[in-house]
């Protein structure tokens, strides 16, 4: 695959290991991690501008008629959305823009028409995955079963997209992918 800067999309259930994965792209330095914006109020130690661009509903509203976002999604009754501008200064600082972001999110990049290039991170195993999910220990049973039920569906989805990693280790899930977009 060849090309200069682009928006890449790292996406996949929940349970693949996509933040890790991001997490040692990011620590190249061809890759940026797009600041998306959100309603909900920021956690204790989170920045304006590095983790959020925290937003009132009134001006994510504005924001969303005047077509600022690539793509937005309501999740647990907040706002989130990916402002077109974060991805494209990080295009013109010329490095990737990396987004982590589930399918439906990926699905609505995608619509956007924005020029992207979508990878579809998988388990190692469906055994794998539950591993995984049971391992973080923070979601009760209902949840973890709910998460399964989700990751089923949207692995139907993994043809869709432009690159598939089997995250079996996360640096070479990173390498495949910087591989790929060059
Ligand atoms: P949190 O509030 O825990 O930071 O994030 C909640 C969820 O919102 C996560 O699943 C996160 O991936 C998702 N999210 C964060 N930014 C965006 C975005 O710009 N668009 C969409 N669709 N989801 C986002």
């Amino acid at each position: 695959m060849v090309g200069g800067p682009r928006l890449v999309v790292v996406s996949g259930p929940s349970g693949a290991g996509k933040t890790t994965v991001c997490g040692r792209l990011l620590s190249r330095k061809g890759f940026e991690r797009v600041v998306t914006a959100t309603t909900r109020p920021p956690r204790p130690r989170e920045r304006a501008g590095v983790d959020y661009h925290f937003l009132a509903e009134q001006e994510f509203e504005a924001w969303a008629k005047q077509g600022r976002f690539l793509e937005w999604a309501t999740v647990h009754g907040r706002r989130y959305g990916t402002p077109r501008a974060s991805v494209e200064e990080i295009v013109k600082r010329g490095r990737h823009a990396l987004l982590n972001i589930d399918v439906q999110g990926a699905d609505s990049v995608r619509a956007s028409g924005f020029p992207c290039f979508l990878v579809f991170l998988l388990p190692p195993s469906w055994e794998e995955l539950e591993h995984r999910l049971r391992r973080r220990g923070t979601d009760a049973e209902g949840e973890i079963q709910r998460r399964l039920a989700d990751a089923k569906r949207e692995l139907l989805r993994q043809d869709d997209f432009d690159l598939k990693v089997v995250n079996v280790d996360p640096e070479r899930a990173a390498d495949e992918i910087a591989r790929a977009v060059g």
